[in-house]
């Protein structure tokens, strides 16, 4: 949402009772007290309440005027028409006063948060019924490399299904962004460029896979450079898996080229482009609460390089257990056998067993 949302009034707009039973005044004590009537929900009390007085109550009641305390149904004896508190009544005791919840002024929502389930419902309570929201950036999507074949295809002979456009498509989605899918790019320079000058015309941004590796194929960040400026602004980092990633812009547009191995490239996702796409979308900081889980054996990357080490979680008792798996970054499946991804740092290389560390989830 694009606007803060302030309390227009205290809530609860009344004292509010907290439990069933009788509204009554502190200071009669023990004492009995003559039922005089009862609050109905969705309506003011019928009265107020007088020294030696009580008012059956709801549970969501409107507290009488002159009563400063519920006794709940179950401390109360109940007969011939009074009720007699089990013991003395505390004062606001079970009520909850006028203003508790939020009081007029309150900031409740910052601008900036994704109206989620939670936002909703505070919205609908403080009556904000018309939210100003950023409008969805739409993302092109291009897959580039001869070897890619639809995923309705039985592939030949040194082909493979081209599954990162949907991966990254669920991703963008996932950030709040709307995914538009534009044909794949050949391994060729000119269509390449064709392909990109389309979906910049007819986009917000620009998420590429494949075609980044630095050498003789690196055709992504060559195109975007040839199109415009300021053109690539990164190419290459020291990660791992996923060191071919391109960082560009042409004019205001983000383009990002990821890495064409599957899990690289919702890794660089998730690390490197989920920010981006997020501030597109007007979405500050994630409301998200990290997970934190123990190494079971020590992690090890290298001095230098920031490693991505997929991992299954194990629960084991009340404790949270990281395992490394043990198969390769180019594989396909580690998407379907990891639980998410743990970061080993640059500058420390090494997690020691029964460490705790962050567990990165993959986006849904
Ligand atoms: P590249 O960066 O083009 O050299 O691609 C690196 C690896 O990722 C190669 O094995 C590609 O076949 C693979 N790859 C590239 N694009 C895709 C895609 N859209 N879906 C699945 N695998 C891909
Ligand atoms: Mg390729």
């Amino acid at each position: 949402m694009a606007r803060d949302a302030i309390a227009d009034a205290p809530y609860p707009a009344h004292p509010r009772s907290a439990m069933d039973g009788f509204a009554v005044r502190a200071e009669d004590g023990v004492g009995p007290r003559a039922i005089v009537g009862e609050v109905r929900m969705g309506h003011a009390p019928p009265g107020a309440v007088g020294s030696g007085q009580a008012m059956r109550i709801p549970t969501g009641g409107a507290v009488p005027e002159g009563a400063d305390s519920v006794v709940p149904v179950e401390d109360a004896d109940e007969r011939d028409g009074s009720v007699v508190p089990g013991e003395a009544p505390q004062r606001g005791y079970a009520i909850t006063p006028t203003g508790e919840d939020m009081r007029r002024g309150d900031l409740i929502l910052r601008a900036g948060i994704r109206l989620d389930a939670r936002a909703l419902g505070v919205l609908a309570t403080l009556g904000i019924t018309a939210i100003p929201v950023w409008r969805r950036p739409r993302v092109a999507i291009i897959s580039t490399g001869d070897e890619l074949i639809d995923p309705d295809k039985v592939p030949g002979p040194g082909q493979i299904r081209d599954s990162n456009r949907y991966g990254i498509a669920a991703a963008l989605r996932g950030v709040g962004a709307e995914p538009v899918h534009h044909p794949r790019a050949l391994d060729d320079p000119a269509k390449l460029e064709a392909a990109i000058e389309r979906a910049r015309a007819e986009s917000d941004a620009i998420v590429l896979s494949g075609g980044s590796s630095v050498g003789v194929r690196d055709l992504v960040p060559r195109a975007i450079d040839r199109l415009g400026k300021p053109g690539v602004v990164v190419h290459g980092l020291r990660v791992r898996p996923g060191k071919p990633t391109v960082l560009a812009a042409l004019d205001e547009k983000p383009v990002i080229g990821l890495p064409g191995n599957p899990m690289s490239a919702l890794m660089i996702f998730r690390t490197i482009a989920e920010p981006i796409f997020r501030r597109l979308t007007g979405e500050a900081e994630p409301r998200g609460v990290p997970a934190f889980a123990r190494a079971a054996t020590a992690l090890v990357g290298r001095p230098g390089w920031t490693w991505f080490v997929p991992v299954n979680v194990e629960i084991d008792g009340v404790e949270r257990k990281i395992k490394q798996l043990p198969i390769r970054s180019s594989h396909t499946s580690l998407l379907a056998r990891a639980d998410g991804f743990v970061i080993i740092p640059e500058d420390r290389p090494r997690i020691e067993a029964g460490e705790a560390i962050e567990v990165h989830p993959f986006l849904q």
